[in-house]
């Protein structure tokens, strides 16, 4: 496999392991780890049952008609709206709550932006009744109450950071402050494709079980098990790395990665990470980050909080690199737009995040009876009242 990490967790240029000292220890034990133990029966049989009884697994493939009458093509949706929780997070922090469990881990750590991560980490803390701890920026609590109220009713703890711009690097620091003073007992969920080596891969294959589904349901509503593009948004990259990665060595599926251009990718108030980035260290990785001639990291901005970071998960600085996806972004305003059709055509109101995944439909051209899957990776509920003040209903 081309797209795979190398034994440091390298993908090409990108990825390996950029970490304090003081952190070396804890990520040298997952990295030994991490593998030997999800790869067993008993861990896979547990994950499974879990995905399926819990999370309400498979997905379902739904076939939108009225879309594709509009963009003639076939489109399918990838229904990860419909999983407990409401989005594909809950794919990933399954996965590893269970590792860490068998690691003999009894605390769990996070840091959450908007609380959607957070939110998903305290579910799984509860589910095993492991103790768990959530960073979260003082200005995003105040921002995001309503997803601090459920890690709390979770039973969750939820510490502010007040240092810097009280946002999701402040919170990604105190959690590594955390992970260094308390090595022993505490295990650090991380929620995207991000992080030092093993994250990035390990995060992507607890996600991959979307293209896993995707080639079983694609075969028995299509007659052929993969499809000619598949459309996803990217923050970090987790719900875009599970919806490509069986498809990665398939060349004949072309990879549409959507990126949230904000006010526009020149106004200099976006996420378009793939787009403005270039190659330096965030989060323990090498990858493309957006950042001034210092250094320095620039502040990202979307309306969608969940694409809103100034990183990109290693895997898919790679992908951009190679050439092997198409980049594409989407603005606020035509995301918002795209929300809105779906709603209207299909009666399915999606997150923002993925939005702007369907924002893409209108920058593509479609063959007839193309096959196209766009990863819906969340549902709206969240974004309401984003969707009312934006929108003239
Ligand atoms: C968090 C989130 C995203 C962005 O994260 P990725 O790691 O890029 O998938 C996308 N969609 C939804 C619904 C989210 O909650």
């Amino acid at each position: 496999m081309k797209y795979t990490t190398d034994k440091l967790g390298f993908y090409g240029n990108y990825g390996g392991s950029f970490i304090p000292e003081l952190l070396h220890r804890n990520v040298a034990e997952l990295q030994k780890n991490y593998l030997k133990i999800i790869e067993t029966k008993d861990f896979q049989t547990e994950f499974q049952n879990l995905l399926r009884d819990y999370v309400g697994r498979p997905s379902p493939l739904y076939p939108a008609k009225r879309l594709s009458q509009k963009y003639g093509a076939k489109i399918y949706l990838k229904r990860e709206d419909l999983n407990h929780t409401g989005a594909h997070k809950i794919n990933n922090t399954i996965g590893q709550i269970l590792l860490a469990k068998r690691m003999g881990k009894t605390r769990i750590i996070a840091e959450t932006g908007a609380g959607q991560h957070g939110v998903a980490t305290a579910t799984v803390a509860a589910l095993t009744g492991l103790q768990c701890v959530i960073y979260m920026g003082e200005k995003d609590m105040a921002r995001q109450t309503p997803n601090v109220a459920r890690m709390r009713m979770l039973g969750a703890e939820v510490r502010p950071a007040t240092s810097g711009s009280k946002t999701l690097k402040d919170a990604t620091n105190e959690a590594i402050r955390d992970w260094i003073n308390n090595p022993d007992d505490t295990f650090y969920i991380i929620g995207s494709v991000v992080g030092p080596h093993p994250y990035p891969d390990m995060v992507a294959r607890f996600q991959s079980v979307i293209s896993e589904e995707m080639q079983m349901q694609l075969a028995a509503q299509t007659g052929r098990e993969y499809p000619d593009k598949i459309i996803a948004c990217i923050g970090g990259g987790s719900n875009a790395a599970g919806a490509y990665y069986y498809f990665l060595d398939n060349e004949k599926v072309e990879l549409i990665s959507v990126e949230a251009g904000g006010l526009g990718i020149d106004s200099g108030h976006s996420a378009a990470t793939g787009v403005l980035g270039s190659n330096g260290v965030i989060h323990g990785s090498m990858t493309l980050l957006m950042q001034d001639k210092d250094g320095q990291i620039v502040e990202p901005y979307s309306i969608s909080a969940g694409l809103d970071y100034p990183g990109i998960g290693p895997l898919h600085a790679h992908l951009i690199k190679t050439g092997r996806t198409r980049l594409v972004t989407a603005t606020d305003q035509q995301a918002l737009a795209a929300g809105l059709q779906l709603t209207r055509l299909e009666g399915i109101i999606p997150a923002l995040e993925s939005a702007h995944a369907l924002a893409a439909l209108d920058m593509l051209n479609f063959k007839p009876d193309e096959i196209v899957v766009v990863n819906l990776s969340g549902r709206g509920d969240k974004d309401m009242d984003t969707y009312l003040n934006n929108l003239s209903l």
